[in-house]
């Protein structure tokens, strides 16, 4: 299970079914309203790779209702969701306009929102017409909900492409609790300023009752943006007051259904898929990193630290696979076909330079591959190696701990700058700048013994089957329900 698909929006689709229980569980019976750019077709849900399927098959229990873009394009943008109910979950979905979808999604979200807020404003192209639209397809979406809306909803917003939907839903006269969560991370003043409407952007996330980061820096990060750009002062309980209303800032990490994952990982041990794998490999050791093609992943530096762990410890050569699965994403926007010809190249000098006539270091592919083929690679794998340069959170890192063989598993070597490097601090904890340093985990990594390699995931698997996906919307849900007491 994951919550995010493969094109980087979040998928709530498990969300729901965790909602779900925690609606039924509470005493007042609220309705959880989710709201994120992307909902899948139920055709589209069991075609596509990721998560994607896994949510929706988790999507069983009724009571919520999940409202978002279609993922269809089209004349206009629709004024009126189109609804449907599966499995006891109504989906609401609206098509966007082509003209908004470029600016909204390719052009604000992706070509300006998520460089920033990844700390790339090398990268970022802000144009106003492209942020109009984003406004606009925000207010569209806050139109188009309010139909929905009884007293006493609760109303959740997830990530970037949606900050300012609830100051549309405020202006349109909207009372009920309003939670905001941004899967990915958010920076500091100096950073945010970059972006010409930084003040309104922060604004209007405080026109929400709760927001919720995934870690402890992302909501300093977002007190300190209120303190510069909205002059209010938090109280010791990270909550400040704007425009009459009372902001809880709050943290609230993602996590993955473990047990679940797991489970699919044992079973796909027994799969073709596993074992032309398992007959590829011979007995040599399996280094894996699962991405989408993104550029906040690292893959570069990754992949030139691979070639470090093969110059510096030449005794891995010929005993080493390093398979990388990167999926290919937002293949519509420049800096993402310049990353590809870069892994292209990277990869191919690697190769021509350590290949032998029967070896080949490493392996590089672009296309979605399936959960449970994935989930049987993670198993098979002696290290996971996810070195994002700045990522929300990384669910591969917690789905790699949750996938292992406990009586022989792997070594998880992680960025500190992953959000996941705050909880599963027992893994080979890495700056992904330094090739040398990510080379010497490699190294260590591949010959750890086995007590030590048990004694860190043991660790690491507690907290991964602790820090669930329900947990994570028992807690984020307990926020939004309960007012702040300031
Ligand atoms: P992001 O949301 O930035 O893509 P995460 O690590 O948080 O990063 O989540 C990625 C999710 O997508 C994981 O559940 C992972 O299993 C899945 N995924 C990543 N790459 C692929 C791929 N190449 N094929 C299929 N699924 C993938």
């Amino acid at each position: 299970m994951n919550q995010i698909m493969i094109d980087g929006s979040v998928n709530p689709g498990v969300l729901v079914k965790h909602l779900s229980k925690v609606t039924a569980n509470a005493e007042t019976v609220a309705r959880t309203i989710i709201v994120s750019n992307r909902i899948p077709s139920p055709t589209e849900a069991g075609a596509t790779a990721g998560g994607l399927a896994v949510a929706l098959a988790d999507v069983a229990v009724p009571g919520s209702i999940w409202f978002g873009w279609s993922g269809q394009r089209a004349e206009e943008t629709s004024t009126q969701a189109n609804v449907s109910s599966i499995g006891g979950v109504t989906y609401a979905t609206l098509n966007i306009a082509e003209r908004d979808y470029q600016k909204f999604y390719n052009g604000f979200s992706n070509g300006a929102l998520w460089p920033l807020l990844h700390f790339r404003t090398g990268l970022l192209r802000f144009n106003q017409p492209d942020y109009d639209a984003y406004r606009r397809v925000n207010r569209d979406f806050a139109r188009a909900l309010v139909p929905f809306l009884k007293p006493g909803d609760l109303i959740w917003i997830h990530d970037y492409q949606l900050l300012t939907m609830a100051a549309e839903l405020r202006e349109l006269g909207i009372t009920n609790r309003i939670g905001f969560f941004l899967h990915v991370p958010f920076v500091p003043p100096a950073l945010l300023n970059v972006l010409p409407p930084a003040a309104e952007i922060m604004a209007a996330m405080s026109a929400c009752d709760v927001v919720g980061f995934q870690t402890v820096a992302d909501r300093r990060a977002f007190l300190d943006n209120a303190i510069a750009l909205l002059h209010v002062r938090p109280d010791h309980y990270n909550c400040f007051q704007f425009l009459n209303r009372t902001v809880s800032a709050v943290v609230t990490p993602v996590g993955i259904n473990a047990a679940k994952f797991s489970q699919l990982a044992e079973r796909a041990e027994h799969t073709v898929d596993a074992r032309r794998m398992h007959e590829s490999l011979g007995d040599r050791k399996f280094v894996l990193g699962v991405d989408r093609l993104d550029y906040s992943k690292g893959l570069p530096q990754r992949f030139e630290a691979f070639g470090r762990l093969l110059s510096s410890f030449p005794e891995h050569r010929r005993h080493v696979n390093f398979l990388q699965i990167a999926a290919r994403s937002r293949q519509e926007i420049g800096s993402y076909q310049t990353l590809r010809r870069e892994l292209d190249r990277r990869a191919g000098d690697i190769n021509g330079e350590f290949s032998d006539f029967d070896w080949v270091p490493l392996r590089y592919m672009t296309h979605p591959v399936k959960r449970n083929a994935i989930a049987g690679f993670y198993r098979r794998a002696n290290i996971g190696l996810v070195t994002p340069l700045r990522d929300g959170m990384n669910l591969v890192a917690k789905e790699y701990v949750a996938a292992q063989n406990e009586a022989d598993p792997g070594v998880l070597i992680l960025s500190r700058f992953a959000g996941a490097a705050d909880e599963l601090t027992e893994a080979l904890i890495v700056n992904p700048f330094n090739a040398d340093e990510v080379a010497g985990a490699l190294h260590r990594g591949l010959v750890m013994p086995l007590p030590e390699r048990r004694e860190r995931h043991r660790a690491l698997l507690a907290k991964v089957r602790t820090t669930t996906a329900q947990h994570f919307c028992e807690q984020f849900v307990s926020h939004l329900r309960a007012p702040a007491s300031i």
